[in-house]
């Protein structure tokens, strides 16, 4: 997938699609749900899974409101799997059953990620660890696919130290884990009290390393936190599409209505537009999927420039401060910063493992 995104532009890497509004909770930060609306009709959904597909988007992810309440869910999984496409859910986890998480393994899925707010239910989420814990017991026993855990610090959590015990717990049962800033009704963040700034670094200090992991944070969350704007392109629209429950296209979640054009009449001149549309939003959006998806166009771009970025040097005049396996990787696959040529050894291993990877 990331080969084939890194090769063109020109398709989505990631759609969100919203196959129902309605929720089974009412956390009070959300403004993504309603607690009446109708599951979206099966044929509708999988025609909107096929205009996806034609567009060439890599990954469709489920969600809500909570997606688990749609009755054919297995169905528009496997849908998307028939094409090609990886498909993943995110759900808030309470409709999870050792039966439930085994159908999902026959229908294909391959990714779900489940938010856990607090450790103990209170009158903002009732998504808490203690309500959640045997939800994921069962899914370490019974699940095929892979599990993610995001974690939250922001506006509305009453004590940050509930991120750590609840990554803790994740990397505990083998998942990965995130660790996420509560944002405003906009998609936009408030700075974060110093206390929270330090449990945030603690998490990022215990949880697995990982390239995307780290980058991420040196590139967009560390900035958020401290409340400064980030310096970077919103790609929404275009390399990531919100579609919601009335099978329109939006830029995501926190920006309903732009640019609101029907999913089948959206097409790659669309695609082009928002690939370079300003965003006004941007400099304090939150929307993590989206910086992600915005990483792996930086590297697509200019991949010396944007490992500097993600793995920028510990002071003034030192070498990037990449990890090693990075170092390797940019040896390999970089061109020379200087005029010097790589040698022939590293080509054709490059060029091995690049045909390999399907980028050339
Ligand atoms: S579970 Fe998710 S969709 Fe439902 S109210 Fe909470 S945040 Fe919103
Ligand atoms: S910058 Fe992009 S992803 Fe973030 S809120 Fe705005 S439109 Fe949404």
């Amino acid at each position: 997938m990331v080969a084939r995104a890194l090769k063109s532009r020109r398709h989505p890497i990631l759609a969100h699609i919203i196959p129902i509004r309605r929720c089974n909770l009412a956390c009070a930060y959300c403004n993504e749900y309603d607690k009446v609306s109708s599951p979206v009709p099966t044929r509708e959904m999988v025609r909107r899974i096929d205009l996806l597909d034609a567009l060439g988007t890599e990954i469709i992810t489920f969600s809500g409101g909570e997606p688990l309440l749609h009755p054919d869910l297995d169905d528009l999984i496997r849908r998307i799997r028939s094409h090609g496409r990886i498909a993943t859910l995110i759900t808030n986890g309470y409709l999870l059953t050792p039966d439930r998480i085994r159908q999902l393994n026959r229908a294909g899925l391959e990714h779900l990620q489940i938010s856990i707010d607090n450790v103990n239910p209170d009158d903002v989420s009732k998504k808490s660890l203690k309500v959640l814990d045997q939800k994921l017991k069962w899914l370490e026993e019974h699940a095929q696919f892979a599990i993610s855990i995001n974690s939250v610090v922001g506006a509305g959590v009453k004590d940050s130290r509930d991120a750590l015990i609840i990554t803790r717990r994740a990397l505990e049962l083998g998942f990965d884990t995130t660790v996420g800033v509560i944002h405003d009704h906009g998609g936009q963040l408030q700075p974060l009290p110093e206390a929270d700034r330090a449990v945030y670094e603690q998490i990022q200090n215990e949880r697995k390393p990982g390239f995307w992991a780290f980058s991420y944070d040196n590139l967009f969350q560390k900035n958020l936190m401290a409340g400064k704007p980030n310096d970077w392109q919103c790609r929404a629209g275009s390399r990531y599409l919100y579609i919601c429950e009335d099978g329109l296209v939006h830029y995501c979640s926190q920006q309903r209505g732009y640019p609101a054009i029907p999913l089948e009449k959206y097409t790659f001149e669309d695609l082009d537009r928002e690939y370079w549309t300003k965003k006004p939003c941007a400099p304090y959006c939150t929307v993590s999927c989206v910086h992600r998806v915005e990483m792996i166009d930086m590297v697509r771009v200019d991949p010396r420039t944007a490992l500097k970025k993600f793995f920028p040097p510990g002071a003034q005049g030192e070498a990037p401060n990449l990890p090693v396996g990075i170092k390797i990787l940019s040896s390999l696959f970089l061109p020379p910063e200087t005029d010097r040529p790589q040698s022939g050894v590293t080509k054709a291993v490059a060029g091995a493992v690049m045909r390999v990877l399907g980028i050339k």
